[in-house]
């Protein structure tokens, strides 16, 4: 392998190796979002159940009051008969109204109540498939991350043994300029030379040193300092 195929392919593992490990960064922060979304599922089947047990006790209150009401106007009505004073008889009446008022209010909330417990009853079914399919989702997404981060981890390792062989066909002379610029920059260290253009940085290139790179010597590009190697 001349020196050029070398950057060429160093080139190649270095930016190979930089998405790898970005793709292995990214991991838990798509775990992060992956248990938000479970915990939001779980906060949902909760809230179902919880508002079915509001509803109830809303509906036992209700109940209570609408039993209340209904002896205090049948008490109000047997006084009503004792009235003969005219006065009194027209503030016995008001007070009947208020409380037939009170009774259809609750007669009304109660059958609301009701329509919206058998509601979400009914949905109980769809709301528990959802939180065990959220579940499985997720159990699932750990299971495929595992294996993902497995293959990352065993590329990773093949193409770091790669680059160190790639790395110690280098000539001894460019070796500690090969380090610097490496360690630097990384993949950003090495630009491909196609139609006398330096693809870091767009700048022409003389045809005495497109020569030279194809022959096979390391240059750095006069321009923005990049190793250069013929594009394939
Ligand atoms: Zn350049």
């Amino acid at each position: 392998m001349s020196a050029t195929d070398t950057l060429r392919e160093c080139h190649r593992l270095r930016k190979h190796l930089k998405a790898l490990q970005e793709e292995i960064d990214r991991g838990p922060r798509v775990l992060k979002a992956q248990q938000a979304r479970l915990a939001q599922e779980q906060q949902a089947h909760k809230d179902h159940f919880e508002t079915i047990t509001k509803l109830k006790l809303k509906q036992r209150d209700d109940e209570g009051t609408l039993k209340q009401t209904e002896t205090r106007l049948a008490k109000l009505e047997a006084q009503l008969l004792g009235i003969s004073v005219p006065k009194e008889y027209e503030a016995k009446k008001s007070e009947i109204r208020q409380a037939e008022e009170k009774k259809a209010a609750l007669e009304d909330a109660i059958l609301a109540t009701m329509a919206e417990l058998e509601e979400k009853t009914a949905a109980v079914p769809a709301v528990d498939k959802k939180w065990a399919a959220a579940q499985a989702e997720f159990a699932q997404s750990q299971e495929d991350a595992k294996a993902r981060l497995e293959r990352l981890r065993a590329d990773q390792e093949e193409s770091r043994a790669a680059l160190a062989k790639a790395e110690a066909t280098l000539p001894d002379k460019n070796k500690s300029t090969y380090d610097h610029l490496s360690k630097a920059l990384g993949p950003d260290a090495f630009a491909a030379v196609k139609d006398r253009i330096c693809q870091g940085c767009r700048t022409g290139i003389t045809q005495q040193r497109v020569m030279e790179v194809q022959g096979g010597m390391f240059l750095l590009c006069s321009s923005c300092g990049k190793m250069l190697y013929p594009a394939e």
